[in-house]
């Protein structure tokens, strides 16, 4: 049993057309420049509905995380536990992606604002290309665990 993919509709096609081209293309309002993600209608800055969607860095910062144990349904049973974060894209303040890690981390590891790119990659060769998160270095804030919450 395959994962599930989102399924593109008119406004998150560019997305997908660009993971597919192993490209990161964000949704830009042509008036202001605000990046936006999740694509929208209309720019939730200035309103503008003069949108296009441009290739970005892929670089940005570790945010947040959350390890994934349990799977939310049995199509996630072979490859729990993932770890799912939050990279805030050096584009701008604020814009974020979620996406899991490409390769398994600790999450005892992972620091906040540690560098991080968006690769390309797949949980298994059969399954879908997604944008992943590949860990490049330590962040400046230590983050202390208790638990098995991460
Ligand atoms: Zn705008």
């Amino acid at each position: 049993m395959g994962l599930p993919y989102p399924v593109p509709d008119d406004v998150t096609q560019p997305f997908w057309d660009g993971v597919a081209a192993n490209d990161l293309r964000l949704q830009a309002c042509d008036a202001c420049g605000t990046f936006i993600h999740i694509p929208e209608f209309a720019c939730p800055h200035c309103g503008s509905e003069a949108l296009s969607f441009r290739s970005v860095s892929r670089q940005g910062a570790l945010y947040a995380w959350t390890r994934i144990a349990d799977p939310p349904d049995e199509s996630f049973a072979d490859i729990v536990p993932f770890t799912l974060g939050v990279v805030e894209l050096a584009e701008q303040q604020g814009l974020l992606l979620s996406a899991p890690f490409a390769k398994p981390v600790k999450p005892v590891e992972l620091t906040v604002g540690a560098a991080v790119e968006i690769v390309f990659a797949s949980f298994t060769p059969q399954e879908a290309t997604l944008p992943m998160i590949h860990l490049l270095g330590a962040g400046s804030q230590t983050v202390t665990t208790n638990g098995p919450l991460i």
